[in-house]
């Protein structure tokens, strides 16, 4: 990637677009699709209506009242993603970029996949609207991940293993990017977090700004009041955004994001330029990316969505970090108090919860994001457990 054109889709000095040419040109053609459907009452009411019928919503806001007893102080509300089709919050995207597919006459989906959730989550909104599905996924990701391969492909989707660079995400997404330039007539890139160059993560946050919009809703309803809090994990940061969007102008609500400290990228980050887009990320000596080692596969990135590295340094949300084993005993605690396995990223927002609520009174409420189920994550924690 050697031009380097600065636009549109800054959040203060974050984001924009670092791409060639050719590749801006794609965007500025997705920008203007974007602009023209976000609003048309027909994209809405299509919209709304999978993620009724398809994905499940609205999901339930669920007072944790086993564990708010056992932790002391606030009370702890659930936002229910896990119980989305297919077990987590991608796939509000999925379904968003993928109507914004067929609008332009896109008959061709891809994807990059590191661990294989965004994958999955990409393949099945395929099947559904039966559209092509070729996921990029490096090639040591699919050996680690073969079942996620498998899944995919039950689905329907094409999965190509990289073999180039060292064989990971980083090169799965430039190998997208290559056949996005080549076929962008009949194919639409679908990007899974709130990451990338302008316009995805204005994109990302539209789409995933259901979260909150309900979230907020349902906490009225229930406590006639906003919450003290809002917590969730960044990995990319688009269950964090989303989960946030429509607190943004809520000064009296505190906006928390949670990092793994493997992978502490907002808070220990400097601005640089991955992937097309600045933001916060952690580098070496060198000026690369750092390899990150998250027990969460979702939380395992050197960078995070440009919008997050702007709230940190406005000081509108606050970044903390959690250990990995934290992150595990919350997955237990939440599992035995509430019976709800909670996915190892969303994890990660539980254990911060769990330690912010018992400096709070029970006037406080928290909403923590529960970004996914986590029955993808019992064998990797039984692994665990028994060493
Ligand atoms: C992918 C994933 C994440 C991390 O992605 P974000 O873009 O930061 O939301 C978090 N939780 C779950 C369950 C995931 O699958």
């Amino acid at each position: 990637m050697t031009s380097e054109i600065k636009s549109k889709g800054y959040f203060g000095e974050f984001g924009g677009s670092f791409i060639p040419g050719e590749l801006q040109e794609v965007m500025d053609i997705l920008e203007s699709e974007f602009l023209k459907y976000k609003d048309d009452p027909e994209f809405i009411e299509e919209f709304r209506y999978y993620l009724k019928e398809y994905v499940g919503r609205e999901n339930p806001l669920t007072l944790a009242k086993n564990l708010t007893e056992k932790v002391g102080g606030a009370k702890i509300y659930l936002k229910r993603e896990d119980l989305n089709h297919t077990g987590a919050h991608k796939i509000n995207n999925a379904i968003g970029q993928i109507l914004l597919a067929k609008r332009r006459g896109a008959k061709r989906i891809i994807a990059e996949t590191g661990a294989g959730q965004h994958g999955v989550a990409t393949a099945t909104a395929c099947a559904m609207f039966g559209m092509e599905c070729v996921i990029y996924m490096g090639k040591l990701d699919t050996e680690r991940q073969a079942l996620n391969v498998f899944r995919m492909e039950l689905l329907g989707a094409k999965v190509v293993a990289v073999e180039k660079g060292q064989d990971r995400l980083k090169d799965a997404v430039d190998e997208a990017l290559n056949d996005l330039v080549q076929n962008y007539e009949n194919t639409f890139y679908l990007l899974g977090s709130a990451v990338g160059p302008h316009p995805y993560p204005t994109i990302v946050k539209h789409f995933q700004s259901i979260i909150s919009e309900e979230s907020k809703r349902q906490i009225l309803e229930k406590e006639g009041k906003l919450p003290t809090a809002i917590i969730a994990c960044a990995g990319g940061g688009s269950n964090a955004i989303g989960a946030f969007a429509h607190y943004l102008d809520e000064e009296n609500v505190r906006l928390i994001g949670v990092e793994p400290i493997e992978a502490p990228s907002i808070s220990q980050g400097v601005p640089a330029v991955l992937h097309g887009f600045k933001s916060l990320t952690l580098v070496d000596e060198q000026g690369e990316p750092k390899p990150t080692f998250s027990i969460a596969a979702g939380l395992d990135y050197p960078s995070v969505g440009p919008e997050h590295s702007f709230l940190k340094d406005s000081g509108r949300a606050e970044y903390v970090t959690v250990k990995g084993e934290e992150a595990l005993e919350a997955f237990q605690v939440l599992s035995k108090t509430e019976g709800i396995i909670p996915a190892l990223e969303s994890s990660h927002a539980l254990a911060h919860a769990m330690k912010l609520a018992k400096e709070l009174t029970r006037e406080d409420i928290l909403i923590v994001n529960l970004s996914g189920r986590g029955d993808k994550d019992v064998e990797q924690v039984f692994n665990m457990l028994e060493k």
